[in-house]
């Protein structure tokens, strides 16, 4: 087999382990700072406040006011709050959304990051960033506000709802399945990939029967982290550009509309990736997107997009804001084919790919 491919490895420190939560301060340390402030959602409030213990004198404040799609305004207090405590870094501790904050403060004033991510959505492994300003989400990459270090902590997951580690986990695992057709995928991130659908694969069905085994906790954090680094990694395609615009215009749940979508996106590019796929089909099986929908069922993930909130009316207004600027994606498509697939995932009928 003769290679030609381009790679770029993240400059991130990752760290990974049972407990790695405890060890923020030599970080905050090791990243010579003295001041860190902790952010969280208003629901992880005590979390940060346990974080925050453990940094004890360099802890320069909590800001518990993250909230999904990060909203200009938040962040703008946030930065507020940030320079009145003469913060010096940041500890983000929870899931994409506060991961988004702290991106978002960092675009701001340039203050490292520490990331400590309690779902498996994977922004604290890329350089992407959505934010929201008066109802419009846009999205930028800069690789200025990648964190500089992620503590994975499997034990912060534990509690984490089963319906959310379901969504989540198939979010994470949307990343790999994408990254494996990607335009500028590699030898490298399709390794990532396979490895991070075979984790997350093998241990969802135990985290749905036991959400407290450590042990398939770790194991999805695993998977979830190397998913997550694809997506930092290479270029999305027709999933990510669909799930942004029902998120992004119809205030779609995030997670779950991956979970929704994703049998539906990789069963309508299966046929024209199926040798890129591979890694993927020898996991699930063929039908890829069939085989996917039946997984996703068997976890008790949404099935629809009915059922999270699209009506039935807004799926023309989908398919045409959804196809209005081109990208890559294996197989060519037009308004017709995205109003279709839309249909079927929003009826939540079985893919027939
Ligand atoms: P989230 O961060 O919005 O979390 C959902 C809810 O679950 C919140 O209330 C949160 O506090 C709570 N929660 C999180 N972890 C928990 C735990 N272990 N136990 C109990 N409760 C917990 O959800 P998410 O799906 O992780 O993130 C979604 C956001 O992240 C979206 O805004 C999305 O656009 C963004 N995202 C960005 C990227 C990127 O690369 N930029 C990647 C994935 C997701």
């Amino acid at each position: 087999m003769s290679f030609s491919f381009s790679y770029a490895g993240s400059p991130a420190q990752i760290v990974f382990g049972a407990g790695a939560r405890h060890r923020v301060g030599d970080w905050v340390e090791k990243l010579g700072k003295r001041h860190a402030l902790v952010l969280s959602t208003p629901q992880q409030a005590d979390l940060a406040k346990s974080v925050a213990g453990t940094l004890a004198k360099s802890a320069a404040g909590i800001f518990a006011k993250a909230a999904m799609h990060t909203p200009v305004e938040i962040t703008e207090a946030a930065v507020a709050f940030a320079d009145d405590a003469k913060a010096d870094c940041l500890v983000s501790v929870g899931g994409g959304s506060t991961t988004g904050l702290g991106k978002a403060i960092a675009l701001r004033t340039g203050l490292p990051q520490i990331a400590i991510p309690t779902t498996y959505a994977g922004s604290e492994v890329t350089d992407i960033l959505g934010q929201t300003e008066r109802g419009a989400k846009t999205t930028l990459r800069d690789r200025r506000i990648l964190p500089d270090v992620v503590l994975y902590d499997p034990e912060l997951t534990l509690g984490l709802p089963v319906a959310l580690s379901v969504t989540s986990a198939l979010n994470a695992m949307a990343h790999a399945a994408e990254g494996l057709y990607a335009q500028n995928g590699n030898p490298v991130t399709s390794l990532m990939a396979g490895e991070g659908l075979r984790t997350l694969h093998k241990s969802l069905p135990k985290i749905v029967a036991r959400p407290g085994d450590i042990e398939a906790r770790s194991e999805a954090l695993y998977g979830a982290w190397l998913c997550g680094t694809v997506l930092g990694s290479v270029a999305m395609a027709l999933h990510h550009k669909l799930c942004h615009t029902l998120g992004g215009t119809f205030d779609l749940p995030h997670a779950e509309t991956h979970a929704v979508l994703l049998p539906h996106t990789i069963g309508f590019n299966a046929g024209a990736a199926a040798e890129m796929l591979a890694p993927l089909t020898k996991i699930i099986g063929l039908p890829a997107g069939g085989n996917l929908f039946d997984f996703a069922r068997s976890l008790g993930a949404p099935a629809s997009l009915r059922e999270i909130g699209l009506k039935e009316s807004d799926l023309d207004r989908a398919a045409r804001l959804a196809t209005a600027s081109p990208y890559e994606n294996p197989r060519p498509f037009d308004e017709a084919d995205i109003r279709s697939l839309l249909k079927s995932a929003w009826a939540g009928a079985r893919p027939k790919d």
